[in-house]
């Protein structure tokens, strides 16, 4: 058996000229954690081209959701990013990642860090009614560069909150705060410099991030991660993973390429 599945786009959306979302049908074989990530992309000359993707969608979804960039020059993006619905998408059958609930200690507050398409991880993970069982509250931090590329920002101020299986929890519990850092809007500023001048807690009311009560995911860029990694170690957080559960876990939106 194959260990790749073929998937119908079913819907597309582009929210910039460098970023887009999609949805596919999903096998009803394929099983995932929230907050994981698997391997999907195109067949390109009777061969898969595939990258890692976070899902989006929640696993209590029937159907699957992307968020994509678009690089130009991209071997897979550059011709990802002309889907249109009914065409077939690979997707691979496991899905694999440490952005997991398990993988950290018990703590009061939860704070998702995320940087562009490091969004994507959070989407499903703010669907989990766990995630909002486990915590007081739930911190999701997205920096960009521009208020465009603030991917759902509408679902998650609107739709979320009226939804009857997750919405209660996500009102009561989810602390949305979006930052951009090239053009006015009510957060400005890097997601490293808003932690390291507590602006972030002095703005929405929570105490000083401290490894007694506070747990992290991050999931950016690389050079977003190594800087907040040196910001939560330095507050005596440590690293957790499927083996050992830890105060905040890590997963790159992308690996740089040579
Ligand atoms: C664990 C993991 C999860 C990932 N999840 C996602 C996701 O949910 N959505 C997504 O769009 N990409 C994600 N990526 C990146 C993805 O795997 C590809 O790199 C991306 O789709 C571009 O593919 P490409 O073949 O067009 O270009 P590549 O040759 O893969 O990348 C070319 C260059 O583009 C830049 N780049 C690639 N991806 C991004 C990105 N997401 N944001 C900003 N710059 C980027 C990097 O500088 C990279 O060196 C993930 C990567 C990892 C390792």
């Amino acid at each position: 058996m194959s260990n790749l599945t073929q998937q119908q786009v079913l819907s597309v959306h582009h929210w910039t000229d460098t970023l887009f979302s999609f949805t596919t049908t999903r096998d009803p074989a394929f099983r995932f954690e929230n907050g994981q990530f698997a391997m999907i992309g195109l067949e390109v000359d009777g061969k898969p081209l595939l990258r890692a993707y976070s899902v989006v969608s929640p696993n209590h979804d029937e159907t699957l959701e992307f968020l994509s960039i678009k690089v130009q020059n991209g071997p897979l993006t550059s011709r990802l990013q002309h889907l249109t619905v009914g065409d077939s998408i690979v997707v691979g059958r496991k899905a694999t990642g440490t952005l997991l609930l398990a993988n950290l200690t018990p703590g009061r507050n939860l704070y998702l860090f995320g940087t562009g398409t490091g969004l994507a991880p959070f989407m499903s993970l703010i669907r989990d009614p766990e995630t909002f069982e486990r915590y007081e509250h739930v911190v999701l931090v997205h920096g960009c560069r521009q208020t465009d590329e603030l991917a759902y920002k509408q679902q998650i101020t609107e739709e979320f909150p009226a939804n009857e299986y997750f919405g209660e929890l996500l009102s009561e519990k989810l602390i949305y705060y979006p930052t951009v850092t090239r053009e006015p809007f009510r957060n400005r500023g890097r997601i490293t410099d808003l932690v390291r001048a507590s602006t972030l807690v002095s703005d929405i009311g929570l105490p000083e991030i401290s490894a007694e009560n506070d747990r992290a995911m991050l999931c950016g860029s690389p050079a977003f991660i190594a800087d907040m990694r040196e910001i939560l170690e330095g507050l005596g957080m440590r690293e957790g993973n499927s083996s050992i559960p830890g105060d905040y876990v890590v997963e790159k939106a992308f690996a740089e390429r040579a």
